[in-house]
């Protein structure tokens, strides 16, 4: 029997261990933190072996191949190591598409992942089809090939996922844009985190579709250095495409073969420009999937957003307070600062990745009124932002923050916790940093 190991029991390594095990192989699962009792139980039934706290290295390294979660980087002791043996990595989604026949939609970029995930699922199973959900995103893929049938998946893909992928193939694939993000990951150098993400178009054929933003400067400049068999389906906000989406007079055109469908934005039920986005994106693949006009019109004017993006959560005297955690880079920061129009108290800071805030500074200037600073290590922030907006403050919990924006704020403005920056210097994750300030906003 062939070896594999899978590091990480996540909800992705879980799945790839159970799938691995009914195809056959010696499977043994490795985690260096505690696994969760739910997740042993999983292993256990399966008759998985498994270790938790720890990585034996004899019980590894004698793999034939491993499937890594993408949380473990390149810089672990333990990867090293497998790469000097040159054993071969690989990541779930690459496992589990070599068992799995269903026409594949991938959705990757460095915003709007979740979102446009969510919407192109939602669409498809308003359309009465069988399809499922993963990737990033819900139940792992390899645990649904396991144990469920689809005839058509939509897969949310990380630039870590897409590392760990070869042979896989997306049928119609979706790259949303390319803002610096994880460079902490990629040696700091941006090109290597753009090759990641255009790993997404490997291997399509001419009958498979590439979506895109063409609006994007970065997606343009290196697809035209590539040789993508694929058709491209272009969508853009600044001009008109042939076939694609484009946006004329606040209404949205999308065009595929023969096929038109058009739709005014303001009918959209996410507001902002990158939900035009979105939803352009969401609508070409719709068109692709053969699904009719009033499928698409009644899924883009019905889908509701996900928590913790954009999300409206209360307004307390006339104050506006939304909760946009999932900001965790600058250019997602720079969409809900371009779409509140009122005065903004902006709840920012947390862990950079490396971040420049210039793409922000006139937006910035123009709208924040003051700026809260929610993080351990703030001076990144006021040495950049300090003659840029009437007041700066620091805190060091979501409560203060929320308590201090309260004080603040005056009829008609609004309060952002848009924070460009990931959670874990005070956090768990970014939900809990987003329920956190929902909570406190609900105390308010
Ligand atoms: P991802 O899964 O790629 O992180 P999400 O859909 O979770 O993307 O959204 C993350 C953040 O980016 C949120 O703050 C959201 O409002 C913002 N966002 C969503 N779509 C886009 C887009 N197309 N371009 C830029 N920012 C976006």
């Amino acid at each position: 029997m062939e070896r594999i190991v899978v590091l990480g029991g996540g909800e992705s390594g879980v799945g790839a261990a159970v799938l691995a095990k009914m195809k056959g192989f010696d499977v043994f699962l490795s985690d260096n933190g505690i696994m969760k009792d739910s997740v042993k139980a999983t292993l256990d039934k399966y008759d998985i072996p498994y270790e938790d706290g720890d990585h034996t290295y004899y019980k590894i390294l004698n793999a034939k191949e491993i499937i890594k979660s993408p949380g473990i980087p390149e810089t672990a002791p333990l990867v090293m190591e497998i790469r000097k043996q040159g054993i071969p990595v690989i990541s779930e989604i690459e496992f589990a598409g070599r068992y799995d026949a269903a026409k594949k939609i991938c959705i990757t970029g460095s915003n709007g992942k979740t979102t446009t995930t969510s919407m192109i699922y939602f669409l498809l199973k308003n359309a009465g089809l069988n399809v499922g959900l993963g990737g990033n995103i819900g139940q792992s893929y390899a645990m649904q090939v396991a144990t469920e049938h689809h005839d058509i998946y939509v897969l949310e893909l990380s630039s870590f996922q897409l590392d760990g992928m070869y042979d896989f193939k997306a049928d119609i694939a979706v790259l949303l844009n390319i803002t610096p993000d994880h460079l902490d990951r990629y040696g700091h150098i941006m090109q290597n985190y753009v090759n990641s993400k255009f790993r997404i178009t490997q291997n399509m054929s001419s009958e498979d579709c590439f979506i895109f933003c063409s609006d994007d400067d970065i997606t343009v400049k290196n697809l035209n250095r590539i040789v993508l068999q694929a058709q491209k389906l272009p969508f853009s906000q600044k001009e008109q495409v042939e076939q694609g989406a484009y946006l004329e007079n606040e209404i949205m055109y999308v065009k595929y073969g023969e096929s038109e469908y058009e739709m005014p934005i303001k009918d959209l039920s996410l507001s902002g420009m990158h939900n035009v986005y979105n939803s352009m994106a969401t609508a070409i693949a719709g068109k692709i999937m053969n699904i009719t006009n009033s499928t698409i019109r009644e899924a883009l004017m019905t889908f509701k957003g996900i928590e913790h993006r954009m999300e409206k959560v209360l307004s307390v005297g006339n104050v506006l307070y939304i909760n946009d955690s999932k900001a965790t880079n600058v250019n997602s920061t720079w969409y809900a600062l371009e779409c509140v129009n009122t005065p903004v108290i902006l709840i920012a800071g947390g862990t950079d990745k490396g971040n420049d805030y210039e793409p922000i500074a006139d937006l910035v200037r123009e709208k924040v009124k003051a700026l809260i600073c929610l993080g351990l290590d703030n001076k990144k922030l006021h040495d950049f932002f300090g003659d840029k907006v009437p007041f700066i403050c620091d805190t060091t919990s979501a409560q203060d923050a929320v308590k201090k924006a309260a004080e603040l704020a005056v009829p008609g403005d609004t309060v952002l916790l848009s924070p460009c920056c990931a959670s874990f210097d005070l956090f768990k994750n970014y939900e809990d940093r987003g329920t956190q300030f929902k909570e406190a906003v609900r105390k308010l």
